[in-house]
């Protein structure tokens, strides 16, 4: 039997990317799926607008292509820029990949700032590139001269850097005046704005002066639209129309593009739960400063980062896991105090918060 190996070294040394184990822990609680509180993923708890389910089924076009024309049209008036700045992706995950498939070759570097995202370092690695790690400071900021020196360093091997605004996991949106002066770098700029509708000043205004800036957008957060998988590049058309040449033609199904036309009819209505959630963002971290012994950081997003003082994340996140409550601890050094809590519905908090007073 001849054995099949990957074509690379490198994959064989990928870590596959583990989703959390929804029916294991709701066996572990002792509650239905349904039951458990899910804080753990930062989705949206309110769920897409009710009139996504009707236009679902209402579209009578399932066994045609999808067309995008006026999706991109849509996409492009909520972004504020015209349609040709606008490249469509099966989630903003997939956009990443896109984006380093586009300007780095194998071989050269991107430039990541951890802990960050997870996946700018999955697709830099699946794509056969060298991974080049900027540490953020201790109280996770950019670490600005640290990005300078990587991409200095590499005499022309990094390509493409990513920061994330605001962050996934530090919370915290990343000045304009500070992007700026990263995209005086050498380099193409990804500013990923997966929790801009939560906080923190987009990059789009910038587009206008600097080419190599490319923000990335998704409709999992604010939209409630995880499950559909649907994100966007907002880039300069000379490069979106590049980027459009490495992008599958049919990457957006055409259930996502259906149920965010329907969001956008509704938008006042999505809009009001992104700001619900904002209201709650800030009544949780109260809530939790209170506790003595957890210091919840300041968010721009739909998720709150937790430092642990003098206890253990990982006793803190199976103890609310017993009680059915998901939470999410990390692995990295970096991140070794700290767990990290989306903002669920006002219920769901309610028990969170309820949860954390008792555990001392
Ligand atoms: N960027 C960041 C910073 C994220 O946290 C996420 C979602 N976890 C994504 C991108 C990916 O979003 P999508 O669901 O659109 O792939």
């Amino acid at each position: 039997m001849p054995t099949v190996k990957p074509s690379h070294p490198y994959i064989s040394r990928i870590k596959p990317y583990e989703p959390p184990d929804i029916e294991a822990a709701a066996e572990r609680a002792g509650v239905e799926k349904e039951g458990l509180i899910r804080l753990i993923a930062n989705e949206n708890p309110f769920g897409p607008s009710s009139r996504v389910k009707e236009a679902l089924a209402d579209f009578d076009e399932y066994h045609l292509h999808p067309d995008y024309g006026r999706l991109v049209e849509a996409v492009a008036q909520y972004a504020g820029v015209t349609s040709d700045h606008v490249v469509l992706s099966n989630g903003a995950d997939e956009m990443i990949d896109l984006l380093i498939r586009l300007f780095v070759e194998p071989g050269e570097a991107v430039v990541v700032c951890p802990p960050t995202f997870a996946m700018y370092r999955f697709y830099g690695r699946v794509n056969r590139c060298r991974v080049l790690n900027a540490p953020r400071r201790e109280d996770l900021s950019l670490d600005v001269p640290a990005i300078e020196r990587a991409v200095q360093q590499s005499t022309g091997e990094a390509r493409l850097l990513f920061i994330v605004s605001p962050g996934n996991p530090s919370g915290q949106a990343i000045p304009l005046a500070l992007t700026e002066r990263l995209l005086e770098l050498p380099v193409m700029v990804c500013v990923d704005e997966a929790y801009i509708e939560f906080g923190g000043e987009s990059a789009i205004s910038l587009l206008a002066d600097y080419d190599n800036l490319v923000v990335i957008r998704t409709f999992s957060k604010w939209a409630g639209l995880a499950g559909l998988r649907l994100g966007y590049a907002l880039l300069r058309p000379e490069l979106a129309e590049y980027l459009n040449r490495v992008r599958p033609p049919y990457n957006v199904n055409s259930a996502a593009m259906v149920a965010a036309l329907a969001t956008f009819e509704d938008l006042e209505k999505v809009e009001a739960n992104v700001t619900r959630l904002i209201e709650e963002r800030e009544r949780v971290t109260e809530a939790l400063r209170e506790v003595p012994w957890l210091d919840p950081l300041p968010s721009d997003t739909n998720f709150i980062l937790i430092g642990v003082e003098g206890g253990d994340p990982d006793a803190v996140v199976d103890g609310l896991a017993k009680r059915g409550i998901l939470i999410r601890d990390f692995s990295s050094p970096a991140m070794a105090g700290y767990v990290r809590v989306s903002v669920g519905r006002p219920d769901q908090n309610d028990a969170l918060i309820d949860a954390l007073e008792r555990m001392t």
